[in-house]
């Protein structure tokens, strides 16, 4: 792998690596900025994702406990108002569960340690429960069932709290059979994707993650990908000759990679206490 210091691999990263290696390389080994516009038009696009964030903070309050009386002033645009307001009219069924929002966990993946951070995870406290991985999404198309089964965010979330999530079960590793995640879509309160998961599903996932990081360290070279599709909404296509004219920001691919822009950026926050 070129010199890097890297050390720590996210759903993010694995994505990048799996959608486009030279897109891995040049966003976290090389660590460079955003040079283009990941999607046309560049102020909506902006403005949503800033939206989006504001709505995960809302969340966030919420859980910590500030009554939502004090919180609906703070949805202050139209679209914060209708996925608020979706999301407080929303049954997730969290009776009986303790909430745990905006959660981190790590584990060791070959030379590297493997991270995400949960919008939430609710755990029945009993051994036998459930854990309920939730992800809050503001996308303006709800993407398939399909599609997002295949994302390495539904592949690592599930695999890494079996992986590193006995803390929250009295020290107990969680059975793949008790864990489900559910992406919840604020313009589409009542069309939830949820994903099981079970013992098969798990060794399939922690398998390719170890030979993804097997992979990514012993790499030299970092090809373009093939896929051109991929590069109309990439921010790095001014330095692979791909193009300059971003992307209209309609679908999903588009949508998600803006969305990565503002997530804790593990692979750059550089040392990590675990
Ligand atoms: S422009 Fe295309 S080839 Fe270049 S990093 Fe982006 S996706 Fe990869």
């Amino acid at each position: 792998m070129a010199e890097t210091l890297l050390n720590v691999l996210s759903q993010s990263s694995l994505q990048d690596y799996a959608d486009c290696a030279r897109r891995f390389q040049l966003r976290y080994l090389e660590r460079l900025q955003y040079p283009a516009l990941e999607s046309e038009p560049a102020l909506e696009n902006e403005k949503h994702q800033r939206e989006g964030e504001y709505f995960h903070r809302l969340i966030l309050q919420h859980f910590i406990g500030i009554p939502a009386d004090k919180l609906a002033p703070l949805a202050n645009t139209p679209d914060l108002q209708r996925w608020w307001d979706n999301f407080l009219g929303t049954d997730f069924k969290f009776s009986g569960y303790t909430k745990n929002a905006e959660f981190t966990l790590s584990a060791p993946l070959e030379s590297f340690r493997v991270v995400a951070k949960y919008d939430l995870i609710a755990v029945k406290p009993d051994p036998d429960g459930k854990a309920m991985i939730f992800d809050w999404k503001t996308y303006r198309k709800r993407p398939s069932n399909e599609w997002l089964a295949t994302r390495w965010q539904t592949r690592v979330y599930r695999a890494l709290l079996v992986q590193a999530g006995a803390n929250l079960n009295h020290g107990i590793p969680f059975q793949p059979e008790q864990i489900e995640m559910t992406y919840w879509f604020a313009d589409f309160p009542s069309e939830p994707a949820a994903f099981p998961y079970n013992a098969t599903l798990f060794k399939r996932d922690w398998d390719a993650l170890t030979k993804m990081a097997q992979e990514i360290k012993s790499a030299s070279d970092f090809p373009k990908t093939d896929d051109r599709q991929k590069c109309s909404y990439c921010p790095y296509r001014g330095y692979c000759d791909r193009g300059v004219r971003a992307a209209e920001g309609e679908n999903i691919e588009t949508e998600t990679a803006a969305e990565e822009m503002f997530d804790i950026n593990f692979e750059q926050i550089g040392e990590i206490a675990f």
